[in-house]
């Protein structure tokens, strides 16, 4: 999972506003600062498309914003300072103007009210099931400041549904396929702030696919914490079935999966099934079994890689891709020397890999300390590991993309690169990004090109389109 901090600045649509724009009141700005993970991302495009339909257009600006919402990740403990020092920032724009500021995802689930006392100008604290209250509590903001974090009761629980119209234009989207998780990995709060699972029934997810695909939308990307967990009415691989059976999407990929939820059918459907993109992200986060017994993640190295082999197996050159963490209480320097052979022996595409962070709510932090196998790492040791571990992955991936030079590749364009019309950026079925010197009109959004790769770089490709003869 990436650990960037994007800011969300799609805009919201004003949806059935009133024609006449003149007796019309004008539309109240809203910029949606998202923290974290693609589930994050994708709620931050539902609050947009709520708030649209009660009179707020987004903006890219927070200077010009009347509400500024805060969707943060609680999954790092350095994630939460990013939201402390980024409320400092908006802070200014409140005395000036009065925006309200409030914070949802999961520090809000995680902290309720004490958010409120720390943070003295913040107007509300909302939780992840609290999404479709937000007209209601932005009205209440003017009255008192408050923490919504209840959860909704598993059976009357309503995923938001994106307006496939704010899509339009658009090549890829997320949908969401599941929320919550009910593993117990001893490292992760994401139980705690996300809630138990549930899933969306697999009608709803399809019709949501079809959707978006009429209005032009090629790739789909099905997201929930543990999707691959899924039981909305039928099991994961009969969903990815429905949703490559839909007409005119191109290509469906999902994040992210437990590697215990790695079934054989689930193995069978990218043996069989084409517009199932060759990526897997599977984390693995450690290669030493006394650690995954710690983490309670209920597999070994070797069941682990039995399902690695299988998937490269069903779909050869598929791209597969996992998460470390590095410095797990009582990590020894042995145990650590065995994620350095898996990740030899594995030569993952790409990995996300991180410091071990100890957070509350979890069973990892009740037991630092408390015997020799759970002592803490020195932060120093844990800094040098992850620096070598991802200096061999940089290796591992650069050597993956050279070989991709000279081949021909297919490429869905997404969009102009860092807002340049002159240089276009796309993706790989195994998700590998390639930048284009074209135009759009040569790279339109949503084209599927061949295109030739030219030139590796660390993390892209460089391709051209070649010129019919
Ligand atoms: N559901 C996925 C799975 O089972 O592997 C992972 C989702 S988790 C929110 C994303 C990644 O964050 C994890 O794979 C793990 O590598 C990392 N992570 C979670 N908790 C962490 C912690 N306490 N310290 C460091 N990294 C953590
Ligand atoms: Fe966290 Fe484990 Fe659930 Fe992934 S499977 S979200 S790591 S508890």
């Amino acid at each position: 999972m990436s650990d960037l901090v994007a800011l969300t600045s799609i805009t919201a649509r004003a949806g059935s506003a009133p024609q006449a724009a003149e007796r019309a009141p004008a539309a109240r700005k809203v910029f949606v600062h998202t923290f974290g993970c693609q589930m994050n991302e994708a709620d931050s495009a539902r609050m947009l498309e709520l708030l649209g339909r009660h009179g707020f257009t987004g903006t890219a600006h927070p200077e010009d914003a009347d509400l500024i919402l805060l969707n943060t990740c609680a999954v790092r403990e350095k994630a939460e300072q990013k939201l402390l020092s980024a409320l400092g920032r908006y802070r200014v724009h409140k005395a000036r103007r009065g925006t309200i500021l409030a914070v949802g995802g999961c520090v809000a689930q995680q902290e309720k009210g004490r958010l409120l006392a720390r943070v003295p100008y913040l107007d509300f604290v909302f939780g992840p099931d609290n999404i479709g209250k937000l007209p209601e509590m932005i009205e209440r903001a003017g009255r008192e400041r408050f923490a919504e974090t209840g959860w909704m009761p598993s059976e009357e629980y309503l995923f938001p549904r994106a307006d496939a119209e704010a899509a339009r234009g658009r090549a890829t989207a997320f949908v969401t396929a599941m929320k919550g998780c009910d593993n117990v990995c001893s490292f992760c709060i994401v139980p705690h702030t996300r809630g138990r699972e549930i899933s969306r029934p697999f009608a709803e997810i399809v019709e949501e696919c079809a959707a978006l695909a009429d209005v032009g939308v090629r790739e789909v990307t099905l997201i929930g914490q543990n999707v691959n967990s899924y039981a909305g009415g039928c099991d994961f691989p009969s969903l990815l079935r429905r949703v490559a059976a839909v007409p005119a999407l191109a290509r469906v990929r999902f994040t992210t999966s437990h590697p215990h939820d790695l079934s054989d059918a689930l193995v069978e459907v990218f043996r069989d099934e084409p517009r199932v993109m060759p990526h897997f992200h599977l984390p693995v986060q450690s290669g030493s079994d006394a650690v995954l017994l710690r983490m309670r993640r209920d597999y070994t190295v070797a069941e682990y890689m039995g399902r690695f082999e299988k998937l490269r197996a069903a779909r050869p050159g598929i791209a597969i891709t996992t998460d470390f963490i590095v410095g797990f209480p009582g990590e020894t320097d042995e145990d650590f020397e065995r994620s350095m052979a898996l990740l030899e022996r594995a030569r993952f595409d790409n990995s996300f890999s991180f410091v071990y962070s100890p957070r509350p709510h979890t069973g990892a932090i009740r037991r630092i300390g408390s015997a020799p196998e759970w002592v803490e790492v020195p932060r120093e040791v844990a800094i040098a590991r992850l620096e070598r571990l991802q200096a061999a992955q940089r290796r591992i991936s650069s050597e993956a993309m050279v070989r991709q030079v000279g081949e021909t590749v297919e490429v869905l364009v997404e969009g102009a690169l860092d807002g340049e019309e002159g240089r276009r950026f796309g993706r790989t079925p195994e998700n590998r990004v390639v930048h284009l010197d074209a135009g759009p009109a040569q790279a339109p959004a949503a084209a599927l090109l061949s295109v030739r790769v030219t030139r590796a770089h660390a993390n892209s490709l460089s391709g051209e389109i070649p010129v019919p003869t």
